[in-house]
């Protein structure tokens, strides 16, 4: 049986208050398509009052220490998080794997903290540019799926998302059988690492995905939804693709 779609929109570092109104039009178009998850993971800044805006609505967080507290300046627990109102993170997303050098052993024990905390976890991997015209594009994912994949794994909380690096804002996809090979490889490498259950845990695709190919991108086998980037910031540009997944 197909996976329930989840399209999530990650706002990276955009949006200040004056973009909350996005997120209540974005909302009340996801409120009309019950037979499908959406969510917004707008800056930490956004996350209380859009929270509060919305309270029917899935808000989450772009990511989380690993610590429950203590002296890391500048870094939030997964319990401030869940304290805001966000009920999920974002893990290990390329941009902060390649800015702030996380490690699959970081986004691991980070994806443990966010469970830990009553939280719902994204982990992101996916393979450069070089690595994929190397042909080790599967071999790196699946690794990075390893070395990342937390204790306890169950579709309950945990979602994958595959996204090459270079797919990434450049609005290049990558062609609908890559995606396929990758979402397959996926599968095959969670029903070794959890077994029974692996085929409920939730795989997204992102990397310039927009209402113009999110169609054809969420009819791929294995791909349960989107995690989407630059076209999630406006109603008008994210309104297709929840239109496309419901
Ligand atoms: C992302 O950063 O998660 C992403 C998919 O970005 P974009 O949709 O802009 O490529």
């Amino acid at each position: 049986m197909a996976n329930r779609k989840f399209i999530v929109g990650n706002w990276k570092m955009n949006g200040l208050h004056d973009q909350l109104s996005d997120i209540g039009d974005i909302a009340a178009i996801a409120s009309e398509h019950k037979d499908i998850d959406v969510a917004i993971c707008p800056p930490t800044t956004l996350i209380a009052p859009a929270a509060e805006k919305v309270p029917d609505f899935m808000i989450g967080a772009q990511d989380c220490h690993s610590a429950a507290n203590g002296a890391h300046t500048g870094c939030l627990s997964a319990d401030m998080i869940r304290e805001t109102g966000a009920l999920l993170s974002i893990l290990g997303h390329s941009e902060r794997r390649a800015d702030q050098h996380e490690t699959d052993a970081d986004v691991k024990a980070k994806a443990e903290a966010v469970h830990a905390a009553g939280l719902g976890a994204i982990i992101c991997v996916g393979e450069t540019e070089a690595e994929r015209d190397d042909g080790k594009a599967v071999e790196v994912v699946c690794g990075q799926l390893e070395g990342s994949f937390p204790e306890e794994p169950s579709a309950d909380w945990l979602t994958i998302a595959y996204e090459p690096v270079w797919a990434i804002g450049t609005g290049r996809v990558p062609e609908t059988s890559d995606v396929e090979e990758m979402h397959a490889a996926i599968r095959n490498k969670l029903g070794k690492l959890m077994g029974d259950g692996a085929d409920a845990v939730r795989i997204l695709y992102g990397g310039s995905m927009n209402g113009g190919n999110a169609a054809a991108l969420l009819a791929v086998p294995n791909v349960d939804g989107g995690l989407v980037g630059g076209a999630s910031l406006t109603a008008e540009k994210f309104g297709p693709i929840i239109e496309a997944a419901a």
